[in-house]
């Protein structure tokens, strides 16, 4: 049989650690077997970043922009500790975020979901998916430790000469306060809903959005109306004909909606609140290495990846020559995720239908009760019917069921 052929290349960020170790076992193993992989590689571990000083995160955004479709393994966030580990002569910033910002997206996240590996919540039937809007609020604030008395004003200077001047609090006691101011850009919020719009009806699902807004008047409120405003002008017809509905509500009722429901949907959040709203719903559904993460710009490029780290303490234990027993399902449906987009664009039926087959042969894996640990330490199935295997192990299961599949 001959190897399915690509036409245009994936844009691959190789990354760090643990994750790095199952990204060459996965292509080794599932993928350059079959498929006439083409890519344009990109090594973002840390050593390469120090080597380019970091230029060449800059240039893998930018090739995701120019082909259309990238998958990136993990990576490390330097922090102090890092910078010793690996002596580095800057504190690089986050290559998520770098490309983020280059790509300009929204992150939509969602659980894989597999019998064996049953939801916390009794109710959720469907994978429940996380657009969380990557750009500014607290992650760009500015922040004043003010701990004297005094008074603190919200200025803005407009470019016409008018200034609008707000007293945000008079501190009167000796110990004073703390003080922080954010920001969003109504451009950003609008590719948000773009975004938003656009998953749904490429997946099929609806919408739901919180914010806020009864408090936060004008804050919040605007990203209420800019999401009303693009939904009544752009995409109402499109979902009424699909039959799928855009939900807007309260954030503290979305949180009891959503624990309720039955899952299937979008749940549209602010930067603050998917941040922490992804990992209760990624340990909800059971666990993180079981969540894809994709992030989609409003000009339809796509970066896949999963939604773990670098996994470090497996990895100290891999370089100790020890067996791991490492969970690669997010990270090998962030390739087939890549591959199955890239298909779509290309109109590649047969890589589709591999990249299908390939998430196939890794549920049915799990579903044959083999696991790695993570999983077999939380599955409701019989400990007799539970294989625990290493990280080389499942990946060979699973390469088993996929030759059965081709
Ligand atoms: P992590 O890599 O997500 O791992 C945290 C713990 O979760 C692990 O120690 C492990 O628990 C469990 N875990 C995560 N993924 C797993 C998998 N695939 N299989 C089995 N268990 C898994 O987070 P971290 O240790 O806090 O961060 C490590 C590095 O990753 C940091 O340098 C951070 O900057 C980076 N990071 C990168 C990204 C990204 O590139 N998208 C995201 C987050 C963090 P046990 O040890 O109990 O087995
Ligand atoms: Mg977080």
């Amino acid at each position: 049989m001959g190897k399915i052929q690509m036409s245009t290349p994936l844009v691959e960020m190789d990354g760090d650690e643990m994750t790095r170790v199952l990204w060459k076992m996965i292509k080794d193993e599932l993928l350059l077997p079959y498929v006439d992989l083409k890519t344009e590689y990109y090594d973002l571990g840390l050593p390469m970043r120090e080597k380019t000083h970091d230029q060449i995160t800059v240039d893998a955004a930018n090739a995701a922009k120019k082909l259309g479709v990238a998958v990136k393994c993990a990576t490390i966030t330097p922090n102090a500790a890092r910078v010793k580990e690996y002596n580095l002569s800057e504190m690089y910033k986050s290559p998520n975020g770098t490309i983020r910002s280059i790509m300009d997206g929204t992150v939509f996240r969602a659980p894989i979901l597999v019998k064996g590996i049953e939801p916390y919540v009794k109710s959720w039937k469907k994978p429940i998916t996380i657009a969380r809007h990557a750009y500014g609020d607290v992650y760009k604030s500015v922040e004043i430790k003010a701990f004297q008395p005094g008074v603190a004003k919200l200025v803005f200077e407009g470019k016409d000469g008018t200034v609008t001047e707000e007293k945000v609090f008079e501190f009167t006691e000796p110990e004073g306060g703390v003080l922080q101011a954010m920001h969003n850009r109504c451009r950003s919020i609008k590719s948000f809903a773009r975004s938003c719009f656009n998953y749904a009806v490429d997946t099929k699902q609806d919408v739901w959005f919180a914010t806020k807004d009864t408090i936060s008047k004008k804050y919040d409120h605007t990203f209420k109306d800019i999401f009303a405003d693009i939904y009544e002008k752009e995409y109402k017809a499109k979902f009424e004909e699909l039959g799928l509905t855009y939900f807007y509500t309260l954030i503290d009722d979305v949180v009891a909606r959503v624990i309720r429901s039955e899952g299937g949907f979008i749940w549209a959040c602010k930067n603050y609140d998917g941040d922490v709203m992804s990992d209760m719903l990624a340990t909800a559904f059971g666990s993180l290495a079981m969540m894809t993460s994709v992030l989609v710009s409003p000009d339809g490029n796509y970066e896949y990846e999963a939604a773990h780290g670098t996994v470090q303490r497996h990895y100290y234990q891999h370089l100790q020559g020890k067996k791991t027993s490492t969970n690669p399902v997010a990270t090998i449906f962030a390739w087939t995720g890549a591959l199955n987009k890239r298909g779509e664009k290309d109109n590649l039926p047969e890589l589709q239908a591999f990249a299908k087959k390939l998430e196939k042969a890794t549920i049915a894996t799990i579903e044959d009760g083999v696991m790695t640990k993570d999983l077999a330490n939380i599955t409701t199935f019989p400990a007799e019917k539970v294989t625990r295997a290493t990280s080389e192990e499942f990946i060979a299961a699973i390469k088993e069921r996929l030759e059965k599949l081709l």
